[in-house]
Parts: structure tokens; C-alpha cells; sequence
């Protein structure tokens, strides 16, 4: 089982693309047939509805959120076999997983570092603009002898339903 397995570690501090580019699903096919197959994955159309699922929302879902979403499209489809095309769809990059201790693990399309809010209440993530992100990390001091080999950054309080 491939529980445990460490986020990849987005290692870039950049703030790169924000993505949003076009709706245009269909594009993207031939580059996530390429993403999976490089790493050895098959292109599947169970992928592929989680790939377009996660890049229709913004809410960094849960693997049993995409599960009830996809299964929609896909009724035959079980939870087991969308974990593992999330963990696949990360290990070839064209997705991140987000974990927070022992809370169930976050996917999202984005895999440009960025910093996230989190509500208290309902535990909803949303995106930060990375705007004053790079600057914060050059005011922070890792200790000595710490390599610092990532980052986050994560805004804690209300989303404005839970206000
Ligand atoms: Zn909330
Ligand atoms: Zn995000």
C-alpha cells in the first residue's frame, strides 16, 4: 500500500504559473497521456475524470470528495481505485497532494508553489495569491544546521460562511 508516501516536495520556492489557463479540457489530453506514461503510468479514462474533476474545482478536495464526484461520471468506480489514480496523477506530476497530520490528504491540480488559508470550521483550503510569499521566507531563520528544503506558509481562521 502506498500509505505514507511523502508529498513530493515541490522543492521550487518560485511562484510560478497560476493557472487558469482556458477551459479547453480536451488540450490537455495528449500532455497528461504524456505526464503518465513518462512515469510509467497508462492513461486511463478513470484518470483522466479524476484529472478533469480536480481541474474543474478549486477547493482542494479529499480522495472520497473526487470518489463521489467521479462516480458520477463513472459508477463503477470505487474509492480504492481513485486514491490510486490521485497518487498517480501526483507521482507524474500533474497533481499535488496536500496532507495535514493525521486529516485525510488534499489533491489539487496546481503543483507551482503556493501557500494556502485553512477555515477552522469547516476545513476549507483556498489558494493565497503567493504575493509577499518569497519575501516572508527570506525574513524567516531556519536553525542552525537545519536545510531547509521546502516550505509552507498557512493562513488559520474563518472562511467567510463560518464567520
Ligand atoms: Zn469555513
Ligand atoms: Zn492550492
Amino acid at each position: 500500500m502506498p500509505r505514507g508516501r511523502s508529498k513530493k516536495a515541490a522543492a521550487s520556492l518560485k511562484a510560478g504559473r497560476s493557472g487558469g489557463e482556458g477551459k479547453d479540457a480536451r488540450r490537455q489530453r495528449p500532455a497528461l497521456r504524456q505526464m503518465l506514461e513518462t512515469r510509467g503510468a497508462n492513461f486511463t479514462r478513470q484518470r483522466e475524470a479524476v484529472y478533469d474533476y480536480l481541474r474543474q474545482v478549486d477547493h482542494h478536495p479529499t480522495a472520497e470528495e473526487v470518489f463521489v464526484a467521479v462516480k458520477r461520471e463513472l459508477p463503477k468506480i470505487g474509492l480504492a481505485t481513485v486514491y490510486k489514480n490521485l497518487e498517480a496523477l501526483v507521482a507524474c506530476g500533474a497533481a499535488s497532494k496536500l496532507t495535514y497530520g493525521d486529516s485525510a490528504a488534499r489533491y489539487e491540480i496546481r503543483t507551482d508553489h503556493h501557500y494556502h488559508s485553512r477555515c477552522l470550521k469547516c476545513g476549507l483550503i483556498a489558494d493565497v495569491p503567493p504575493a509577499a510569499g518569497e519575501q516572508l521566507i527570506k525574513l524567516i531563520k531556519a536553525p542552525r544546521g537545519f536545510k531547509v528544503e521546502d516550505c509552507r506558509i498557512e493562513l488559520l481562521g474563518h472562511c467567510k460562511n463560518c464567520k
